[in-house]
């Protein structure tokens, strides 16, 4: 086995340097500037991550003088359905607003009236906490300032396994998706902030990449996590959005708050500036979709102020969509689909069950952003559990024993890479066989479901993990670096089917609706799901978990 790799040595490791993870790293130096803090980036720091995709809004404030914690934790519980942690939700709202101003500090632009007040949103059943954001720069801003703060940035390196010594955590493995080289970092604590699965179901446009979320998340930080013995929850919860077709693209809200109208394919007309998913689906599948923005009506002011919003901060690739497709807002309208299937923390309730503090259950293990499980964070979620991800583990690093280099758990990684390597003779390319297993998880995972078809998930997802290594070629290290993406989306639809399975009710809408059970049943559900990994990797254990209210606060 060659050992000749390097070991590098951290106080605080960050596995995804996206929203979460550059602002845990900027946070751990701001608290502990003689800690060693490493971050492993899978792409470049200074382009990957949602918000390197489009951001118009921190979609969580809760602004002094305006709404409270308090409400935000009623507005979230309805929006989960009663299925939410409350001292994650809490907390996040709480410092939310010593989030804003921290990002005001580094120069983010948020627009004010001529009275000083920030332009507030309703997208939550209850209180204005969206707060309109104009900063195309966003990505890097916070990746520089990390950079500038003395944090070691290893970019194209994907974190393959985490490492342990006994219970605790003690670091983890990487390989550079270029060379296949692999990297150890050997940290007193690390911080997950890996995203979550955006390539999970295919989308309908036919491109694997071609999804909503950023598509170099493909579920690593949950299988980092599952491989460690960390808990897991809320892989039931499998969204479907509705939104631009063929682009996959966020406009809804912002068009829709801003008075544009949203009709059926018959010309009726939904009077809502906040349609649920669900409806628009309903629609769709009933045969009166495609559902339709549209803006003639609007004045020429306010499509200038929508097209600002889409084409500079949203996602200015828009501009050159709407250009290809001849559609201006003024003339035209704007056609909607459902998206892919995928899974995520901070759109919705897939994650790492973390509590307050971020911890996991793994002792130094912390998890943020779409990684971990606080509810419906969004990009408030994710800079607000950075921050404390980073408070909680440099202070835990202070007293942590010094991890010990254990080589059998670098040499099993080894192993596999070489097994994979090894594989260039196979027929099948990893392109093809990604397109089958994602095709796949439409056909069974994706909502609307049923214990037939999640069955079904199961037996394909244990051939496809089969075939992963008798019919997949690896011809060289892309190939290598897609085999362990692969690997990784038909672990997490496995633990989807089953989180599906055991759920025997319909709840949040489109997003669990099972056809045999199509009633939510509140005295029997309103309870977590929670996963974690037994004796050996394909024995998940699955578990029911109370939720947990804040102190003092009951139904
Ligand atoms: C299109 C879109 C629009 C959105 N709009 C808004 C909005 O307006 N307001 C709002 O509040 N929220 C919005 N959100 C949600 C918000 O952007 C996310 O919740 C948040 O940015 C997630 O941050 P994150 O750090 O968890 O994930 P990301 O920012 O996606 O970062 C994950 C990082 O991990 C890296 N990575 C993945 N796997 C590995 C691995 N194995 N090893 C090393 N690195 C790895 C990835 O390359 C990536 O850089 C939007 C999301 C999307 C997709």
């Amino acid at each position: 086995m060659n050992h000749d790799y390097p070991v590098l040595a951290a106080d605080v490791l960050i596995i995804g340097g996206g929203s979460a993870g550059a602002m845990a790293a900027i946070r751990a130096k701001e608290v502990g500037p003689d800690q060693q803090v490493v971050i492993f980036e899978k792409g470049d720091i200074l382009y990957s991550g949602c918000i390197a995709r489009g951001m118009d809004a921190l979609n969580i404030v809760a602004l002094p003088g305006h709404e409270s914690p308090e409400l935000y934790l009623e507005s979230n519980g309805i929006a989960c359905q009663g299925v939410m942690d409350e001292p994650p939700s809490y907390i996040m709202a709480k410092r939310s607003w010593e989030m804003m101003q921290k990002l005001i500090s580094f120069g983010v632009f948020f627009p004010q009236d001529e009275n000083g007040e920030y332009e507030r949103l309703q997208v939550h059943p209850k209180g204005k906490f969206c707060v309109t954001m104009k900063e195309p720069e966003l990505k890097s801003i916070l990746a520089n300032r990390a950079r500038n703060l003395g944090v070691k940035v290893v970019n194209r390196t994907m974190a393959l396994r985490l490492i342990k010594n006994g219970d605790r955590v003690a670091g983890a493995v990487g390989m550079n998706v270029r060379t296949g080289e692999i990297v150890v970092c050997l940290a007193k604590t690390v911080i997950l902030t890996a995203g979550g699965t955006a390539r999970f179901g295919l989308p309908e446009n036919g491109y694997l990449y071609g999804v909503y979320d950023f598509p170099g998340n493909t579920g690593d930080g949950y299988c980092l996590a599952y491989h460690a013995g960390a808990e897991l929850s809320g892989f039931e919860y499998t969204l479907v959005y509705y939104i631009i077709k063929d682009i996959n693209s966020p406009l809804l809200y912002i068009t829709l708050t801003r008075g544009a109208h949203l009709f059926n394919a018959f010309d009726q007309a939904f009077h809502e500036s906040h349609p649920g998913m669900l409806l628009m689906h309903d629609e769709h599948m009933a045969l009166r979709g495609p559902m339709r923005i549209v803006m003639k009506h609007l004045p020429e002011k306010k499509i200038k102020e929508i097209e600002d919003i889409l084409f500079s901060t949203e996602r200015p690739v828009q501009e050159r969509f709407f250009k290809g497709r001849g559609v201006d807002f003024r003339t035209g309208e704007i056609e909607l689909w459902p998206t892919d299937c995928f899974l995520c923390g901070g759109h919705g309730l897939t994650g790492v069950v973390v509590n307050e503090k971020a911890e996991t259950n793994v002792p130094g293990l912390y998890a943020a952003g779409d990684t971990a499980l606080v509810a419906r964070g969004h990009l408030s979620g994710a800079l607000v559990f950075g921050m404390i991800g980073a408070e909680q583990a440099t202070e835990y690093a202070r007293s942590a024993p010094e991890p010990v280099l254990e080589r059998n758990q670098i040499d099993d990684l080894l192993a596999d890479q070489e097994g994979k390597l090894s594989q260039s003779g196979n027929p099948i390319r990893v392109e093809e066989f990604e397109y089958k297993v994602r095709r796949l998880i439409n056909d069974y995972v994706r909502p609307p479901k049923n214990g037939y078809k999640l069955d079904r998930a199961l037996w394909w997802m244990e051939r496809f993990r089969e075939e992963l290594k008798t019919m997949v070629r690896v011809a060289d290290i892309h190939d290598l670096f897609k085999v362990y993406e692969v690997e990784n989306v038909i672990q997490c639809a496995t633990l989807s089917a089953l989180a599906s399975r055991e759920r025997k009710e319909s709840r949040w809408g489109l997003w669990h609706l099972r056809s045999d059970f199509p009633e939510r049943n509140d005295r029997e559900w309103l309870k977590h799901i929670v996963l974690r990994r037994g004796d050996h990797s394909l024995d998940v254990r699955l578990e029911h978990r109370p939720i947990i209210k804040l102190e003092g606060r009951h139904e």
